[in-house]
């Protein structure tokens, strides 16, 4: 039996650290929540990372080298600078032997330590990168079109053009496989859809934009469900896989590893390479909304055996951002934003909104997640 919680009731799984700051949770008898028993039932049991995972994973290397051959490239993979996809491009080049065509998508917002990071990484493994540079003034437009409609996932825009970007790439360069960092080990639980709803759903961009925002997209990259997830994979036949859901990987040792290897930076926190995702999820999002995307960080790790409970609690106990950094980060994002410093508060202060106040393709997704899991094809997912 699973009980809803009322919505005034505080209550906190007793194995990972979500809890009622996550509307949709439910708890079982024990008090364990549904992202855990979710992981227990859907996951863990079709999880391999032994022989059984490489060996799954050989097959696919395998199929991948075959399309590739006489082309310069046999897949293509998006770095960002972070642990998942610098380490994903390690192991694509030097475990698995793959010719991957390394791309990065400047949404404008880079750290140094990600430039630092993606040019130690690709000279150290003597890869060329392609550098997609979206245009400012209409990415900055979009970001604040997202900012002034209230809602939760104002880091669409990074994310829509990323994932955009390299849904083209693979179209225009003709790649059947399409690499990505996606991992159960630092991501087994992930953000619930009230937090970060669908960065892709390009009706709910558009009218976001429609709405607020003051500049024509006429550069910025789009992708829709039905393009992607349809046209792309069915019929052009482009597949997207996850290397490091065959193998061990642990978040630790792998930066380790890339920091003496590479002389790759470590990051405070996970998806800090870009200085906007930074604030949003360490300052933004808790502030506005309650919302502390290390919950889901730090539950995932849980589960994976990687972090204690314990130690979670702890470092929740502190606050994402630094304290005595915010206000200079805070007129750093308006001023880049090209607005008041005020202006900017007024937004934060402002009501909040939903995904649903906006148009959207949610039940889309719904009947596609739902087909995915019947088929067994896609496992976990946001709910
Ligand atoms: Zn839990």
């Amino acid at each position: 039996m699973r009980e809803q919680v009322s919505h005034d009731e505080y209550r906190i799984c007793v194995n990972c650290v979500m809890d009622t700051s996550d509307s949709a949770i439910t708890f079982d008898q024990k008090g364990v929540c549904d992202h855990c028993t979710g992981y227990y039932r859907d996951i863990l049991p079709n999880w391999h990372t032994d022989a059984r995972g490489r060996q799954a994973l050989d097959q696919i290397v395998e199929k991948i080298q075959k399309a590739g051959q006489g082309r310069e490239f046999d897949c293509i993979l998006g770095v960002s600078g972070g642990i998942d996809s610098s380490y994903l491009t390690y192991v694509a080049k030097e475990i698995l032997g793959l010719r991957p065509l390394v791309f990065h998508v400047d949404a404008g917002w880079n750290s140094q330590i990600a430039v630092n990071n993606i040019e130690k990484l690709v000279d150290g493994l003597g890869l060329d990168l392609y550098t997609e540079v979206i245009d400012w003034k209409e990415i900055k437009d979009l970001q604040l079109a997202f900012i002034k409609s209230g809602v939760s996932h104002i880091d669409t825009p990074q994310d829509h053009a990323f994932f955009a970007t390299m849904y083209k790439f693979a179209s225009d360069h003709k790649v059947k496989y399409i690499l990505t960092g996606a991992n159960y080990s630092t991501e087994c639980v992930r953000n619930p859809k009230e937090w970060m709803y669908f960065q892709s759903d390009l009706a709910q961009l558009k009218d976001i934009h429609r709405q607020f925002g003051q500049r024509p997209l006429k550069t910025y990259p789009t992708t829709s469900i039905l393009w992607h997830k349809v046209y792309l994979r069915y019929i052009r036949g482009i597949t997207l896989v996850d290397p490091l859901n065959y193998i061990p990987y642990f978040k630790d040792e792998a930066m380790q590893f890339l920091e003496e290897r590479f002389g790759w930076q470590k990051y405070p926190q996970k998806h800090f390479e870009s200085r906007f995702t930074k604030f949003y999820e360490s300052y933004w999002l808790p502030k506005k909304f309650g919302y502390d995307t290390r919950r889901v960080q730090y539950s995932s790790l849980i589960l994976t055996d990687q972090m204690s409970r314990e130690q979670a609690l702890l470092q929740l106990e502190e606050p994402a951002y630094d304290p005595d950094a915010i206000a200079h980060e805070f007129e750093y994002i308006a001023t880049k934003l090209g607005i008041p410093v005020e202006e900017l508060e007024g937004y934060l202060n402002a009501p909040n909104k939903s995904y649903r106040d906006y148009r959207s393709q949610d039940q889309l997704y719904d009947i596609g997640a739902r087909v995915l899991r019947a088929l067994g094809i896609e496992r976990g997912g946001k709910r």
